[in-house]
């Protein structure tokens, strides 16, 4: 068994557990940073590993489109290029084939998109995935899916959610014999429809897959749907495995969710809103934006509270005259900070679980 859970809370579904994968054992609840093109945009593997990150993310699609497939496979994987000795999970590339390529046309194989690089078209099938993931090297892989938009019809979210079930099948039984230690994770789809998810959970669960995400929240939604389908769904999930909630980065989300049984989680957000001069603060978990004329003679550091390197060398005015002159070292020092909240916030709520603490129960 790759995954067990060591603790439950008392009063909410909330578990700790701890993930086994060939680049190291995981602890969760775990926030997952996003390394889209093979890094972490702006922090070196070092840092990431100084902050307690045990597990990064990359997407496939990216991958796929540059460098390509097959000039990671010559160069052996993303592990050694990156010089990262901690996990790795990529995603399918299906999100990003919805989100961003132009045209895209589902057939039963696969899916047919023009890259948004160069237009060139380009053609994801259920197996091409699982060879680029391994080729990637990745631990724990995802399979191709239909990321139904939101909002949609009934009828939308119901044949999308029929062909991605095909393909998760077909996925698994291509995956399964060459599986050599990787991990695969059925992704539970099904919108907003509390009965297609519940479908959807029992027809993955047919299949012994390593771990179960649940794909298509936070596509738009606002936030009371986001926290009742997590709630709906993630109960319904095997209490052996774990469980994931694909794209979710706010704070007070990664709570609810994990109050809900959730284990992983990944998200762009911390590293895009540092770019953006926005750091998380607080034991709330506020947003803050660093440009604001108040932190012009501000000696304390983004967060009091925090340990992170950017928080033990920098005061918000340095950091505001870095973000407000377009200095490289602003943003980075911005993405440390905020990637390490969320590993924190994350990592706080395990160990307040193993406490039995009342503030987490
Ligand atoms: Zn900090």
């Amino acid at each position: 068994m790759s995954f067990k859970v060591t603790h439950y809370a008392r009063h909410s579904k909330a578990r700790v557990g701890e993930l086994t994968t060939p680049h190291g054992v995981i602890q969760t609840p775990v926030f997952m940073p996003v390394g889209t093109q093979g890094t972490v945009k702006g922090i070196w593997p070092q840092q990431l590993h100084n902050m307690g990150a045990g597990i990064i993310l990359a997407n496939t699609y990216h991958l796929w489109l540059r460098p390509g497939v097959d000039w990671l496979k010559e160069w052996g994987g993303l592990h050694s290029l990156m010089n990262w000795n901690g996990a790795i999970l990529t995603d399918s590339g299906g999100f990003q084939v919805f989100s961003l390529s132009d045209l895209n046309r589902v057939d039963e194989d696969g899916v047919t998109f023009k890259s948004h690089l160069d237009g060139s078209r380009q053609r994801l099938t259920p197996e091409t995935v699982i060879d680029a993931q391994l080729a990637f090297g990745s631990d724990i892989m995802m399979p191709l899916d239909i990321c139904t938009p939101y909002p949609a019809t009934p009828d939308r979210m119901a044949q999308d959610l029929k062909v991605t079930h095909q393909w998760e099948k077909r996925a698994y039984e291509y995956w399964r014999p060459q599986a050599n230690g990787s991990q695969l994770f059925a992704i539970v789809q099904g919108g907003t429809n509390p009965a297609l998810r519940e479908e959807s959970v029992a027809a993955l669960t047919q299949m012994d897959w390593s771990g179960y995400a649940i794909g298509g929240v936070s596509v738009g939604e606002p936030r009371e749907l986001i926290e009742s389908i997590i709630a709906h769904t993630a109960p319904l999930l095997p209490d052996t495995k774990p469980r994931y909630v694909m794209g979710l980065g706010l704070p007070q989300n990664l709570t609810h969710a994990i109050s809900c049984g959730v284990d992983m989680f990944d998200c762009v957000l911390p590293t895009r809103l540092a770019r953006h001069g926005q750091f998380f603060c607080g034991p709330n978990g506020d947003r803050l934006g660093i440009r604001r004329a108040m932190y012009q003679s501000d000696s304390m550091p983004l967060d009091p509270d925090c340990k992170c390197e950017t928080c033990r060398q920098f005061s918000r005015a340095y950091l505001r005259h870095l973000m407000m002159s377009g200095e490289m070292l602003g943003s980075m020092a911005m993405s440390i900070h905020n990637c390490h909240f969320l590993i924190e916030w994350v990592a706080r709520i395990r160990r307040q679980i193993i406490a039995e603490s009342p503030s987490f129960t």
